[in-house]
């Protein structure tokens, strides 16, 4: 625009660290340039078309895209600040018969603008409600795979990290992933954010089965790749394993888990399933979920339980569309 290069920090501040789409406010920009970027841009937010709050204080967004499609965000109370999960794609291509959003199918890739902007619909949201705790965690974990988006996502988490942007440091944002081949050694590389991978079955026939996009990226191979990730000295991949009753939670699962992750440096979170509409899955019952923990720690693996925070609003990923949909 021929203007120089330090207003562009200067109207990233605004609109990233401000939250303010109107270029009338950016009180020290010039007027001329004001006028310029009114007549060629417009900044349209996510806005949030409902917003569901559990009991245990975890609220479920849907927000409405500038094409009227609809997607979902979540801000998960942790203490003394919220983590937020985004949305990368509006429905999912990936399949896994447990998620709600693997049933829609998919619409189509989010921009990085709609993948960042959920972060601001959210704080403001936050501000009407007087509500002061702040978004400081983000993790990837909405709708969409991220890395099916790679080209997006990593633009929004050059946003996400840049200093006069949103800022938030590398280790509080995690980018969570089925593993798609050649874009987790991208993203590995690229060290925007932490790694986390959704494992849900540590031999590949079941895991074929219970995410049908794995058939693409066999687990051998998504293992070799976990093992030569780049990692910060003690920085650990998060293993996500969603613990299904009768399906993955046997002593012999946990077994195979040791044999495959013995060489990948990582922390395991077990998570209990969140039942939903989905029908022919149950979360494991709490026996069996403990002694599948206890194995795990007692092969030297730190193990962490994760609640399911929100079923009483469809808080696990696509649910609360899926019942707009239906509506
Ligand atoms: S679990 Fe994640 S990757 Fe699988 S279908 Fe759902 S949104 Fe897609």
């Amino acid at each position: 625009m021929g203007e120089p290069a330090y207003r562009a920090g200067q109207v990233m501040k605004w609109i990233w660290g401000q939250g303010i789409g109107d270029f009338d406010l950016m009180t020290n920009i010039t007027k001329n340039l004001r006028a310029k970027l009114n007549n060629d841009f417009q900044v349209l937010w996510p806005l949030v078309k409902q917003a569901e709050t559990s009991v245990d204080g975890t609220t479920k967004f849907l927000l409405r895209l500038a094409d009227g499609r609809v997607i979902e965000s979540v801000i998960i109370p942790a203490g003394d600040h919220y983590t937020q999960c985004l949305s990368t794609q509006v429905g999912c291509p990936m399949g896994c018969v447990f998620c709600s959003t693997g049933k829609m199918g998919f619409e189509r890739n989010l921009t990085s603008g709609e993948i960042s902007s959920q972060i601001i619909a959210a704080r403001h949201y936050l501000i009407g409600k007087n509500d002061p705790l702040p978004v400081s965690n983000l993790v990837f974990m909405g709708m969409g795979e991220p890395l099916l988006n790679w080209t997006q996502v990593k633009k929004a988490l050059e946003i996400i990290r840049a200093a006069d942007a949103l800022n938030f440091s590398r280790r509080k944002v995690t980018l969570s992933t089925v593993g798609v081949r050649d874009k987790l050694t991208e993203f590995g590389d690229s060290k925007l954010a932490l790694t986390a991978v959704s494992l849900h079955a540590p031999e590949q026939s079941l895991r074929k089965r219970l995410m049908p996009a794995a058939a693409v990226y066999e687990l051998d191979e998504l293992i070799a790749c976990l093992e030569n990730l780049p990692l910060a000295p003690r920085e650990r991949i998060t293993i996500e394993y969603v613990m299904l009753k009768g399906i993955n939670d046997s002593l012999s699962h946990a077994r195979d888990m040791v044999r495959i992750l013995s060489r990948v440096k990582c922390k395991i979170n077990l998570i209990k399933y969140n039942p939903g509409h989905e029908p022919g899955f149950e979360s494991s019952d709490h026996e069996t979920i403990g002694a599948f923990q206890d194995f795990l720690r007692s092969r030297g693996f730190t193990v962490m339980l994760r609640k399911s925070m929100g079923a009483d609003i469809d808080a696990a990923c696509g649910q609360l569309k899926a019942r707009y949909a239906d509506n």
